[in-house]
Order: structure tokens, then C-alpha cells, then sequence
């Protein structure tokens, strides 16, 4: 059984104030793990603050990128041995902001995987997708050619603890989210790779969430298509009341 997970992504938000004030907000209104898994990922500069006040709370944390080294001449890079010696758990890799605005390619996100792996955490793939490829018919290879290169090197025993989030870029930040079946379709999609490329049962724990523009009006809709095992918030998850919310819709 696939636990139902809700992740926030903070991006480049917030101060260390409003840090403390969210993880307050939050504080003994959270589900149990076993039942929904939460998470935040929030910007570098507040992760130990995050591990540090959640620690008393079921609430994970996660980085919002890293390299794929482990340490070095990196400058202005952060660490995925110091993500995981921070009591970090999880790293959103291969965001479509950072596939776009930083130039990231299939193999820099592969190579982070890696890192992630290696350093016992778990990555948050992002699969990305835009409108023009959705209407020239090409968002499948794409999808499935994104799922496939994020994985290579990866044995069964990683892919089975991997996340995998379905972000078309043409549903983030809009306010509108993709229909639930075009979310169900491309979740779906990801699946089927996951079980091209391992088999069956991998396929069948491998947690696949949707991003982009869910919101707690539309949360509960999504959350019941059959392959949404989760999904991946950001504008939404930045107030701790609309967190709640979120949570608190989840059927
Ligand atoms: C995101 O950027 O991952 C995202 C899903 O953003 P929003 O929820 O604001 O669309």
C-alpha cells in the first residue's frame, strides 16, 4: 500500500521568521506518517532550522536541489553530504524552474539521483511538460524519456524509495491545474516507465505525485485518481492555514 504523501515547495520564499511562524502554524495539527506522509522542501538557507524545529513533529523536509558531487570546489553549491548529515530526507531534482531558468539536463539530474541515492535520501523527480509539446504531441516521449534518463544507475532497491512528480509547466503557478485525467494519464505514464524499466512490483511502490496549481479547492478531486499517490504544492503551501487545509481535505 502506497502512502498518500503532500509536499510543499517553497522555492524562493520566506525568512527565517516566517520559517519559525509556519512550523508554529502547523505545529499538532499533523496527521500521523502512516496515514498521510507531509513534507516541506524549502530553500537551503532554513533547513536546519526546518529539521531542527520539526523534530517533534511528522513532518519530513527536503531540500529544493543539490549538486551531484559530494563536496569540493563547488562555489555557491550545496552539498548532498551536508543535505543528509542535516537530517535532511528528501531532494526535489530536475524542477521544471530549474530544467529552465538554470539549464539542467537529463544528464545533471541523473547525476544528482545518484547523489541523492548515495547519500540516503530519497529524490523528488520532477517530470516536466510543456503546452507546445502537449499539442505537437510529443509530451509522452518526453515524459517517458525524462523518467528514463533520471533513473539510470539506479538499482530496484533506490527506485523503489523514489518519488516521481508529474509537473506539466503549462499547470504551475496558473491557478488552474491540469483535468484530472490529463493528471491520471500522466501519472499513469510514469508508472508504466517505472515498470519498463524495473518491473511490476517496483511500478507498483514507487510514489508518483502531481504538481501544479492544486490548491485546497481542488486537492480532493486530484488525490482520487488512481496512479496520484500525492502532490507536490507551491504556491499553496506557504501559509500554514492553506497547508492545513490541504491536509485536512485529503479524502
Ligand atoms: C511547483 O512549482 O512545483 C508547483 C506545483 O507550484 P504551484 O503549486 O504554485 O503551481
Amino acid at each position: 500500500m502506497r502512502i498518500p504523501m503532500i509536499v510543499g515547495n517553497w522555492k524562493m520564499n520566506k525568512t527565517a521568521d516566517s520559517v519559525e511562524s509556519f512550523v508554529n502554524g502547523i505545529r499538532g495539527n499533523l496527521p500521523n506518517a502512516m496515514q498521510l506522509e507531509t513534507a516541506i522542501c524549502a530553500p537551503a538557507l532554513f533547513l536546519e532550522q526546518m529539521v531542527d524545529q520539526a523534530r517533534d513533529m511528522p513532518l519530513e523536509v527536503g531540500a529544493e536541489n543539490c549538486y551531484f558531487e559530494d563536496n569540493g570546489p563547488f562555489t555557491g553549491e550545496t552539498s548532498p553530504y551536508a543535505l543528509s548529515k542535516a537530517g535532511v530526507d528528501f531532494v526535489i531534482l530536475g524542477h521544471s524552474e530549474r530544467r529552465k531558468i538554470f539549464r539542467e539536463t537529463d544528464e545533471m539530474i541523473n547525476l544528482k539521483v545518484q547523489a541523492v541515492f548515495r547519500n540516503h535520501m530519497r529524490p523528488i523527480i520532477c517530470c516536466d511538460e510543456t503546452m507546445g509539446q502537449r499539442e505537437s504531441n510529443d509530451a509522452v516521449h518526453w515524459v517517458v524519456a525524462q523518467v528514463i534518463e533520471a533513473l539510470k544507475g539506479v538499482d530496484e532497491e533506490q527506485a523503489r524509495t523514489a518519488i516521481i512528480a508529474y509537473e506539466p509547466s503549462w499547470a504551475i503557478g496558473v491557478g488552474t491545474p491540469a483535468s484530472p485525467d490529463q493528471i491520471e494519464e500522466g501519472c499513469y505514464l510514469i508508472r508504466q516507465t517505472v515498470a519498463d524499466v524495473y518491473d511490476d512490483e517496483i511500478a507498483d511502490e514507487v510514489r508518483v505525485l502531481y504538481g501544479g496549481s492544486v490548491k485546497p479547492a481542488n486537492i480532493n478531486t486530484i488525490m482520487q485518481k488512481q496512479d496520484v499517490d500525492g502532490v507536490l504544492v507551491g504556491n499553496a503551501s506557504l501559509q500554514p492555514e492553506s497547508f492545513l487545509e490541504l491536509i485536512s481535505n485529503d479524502p
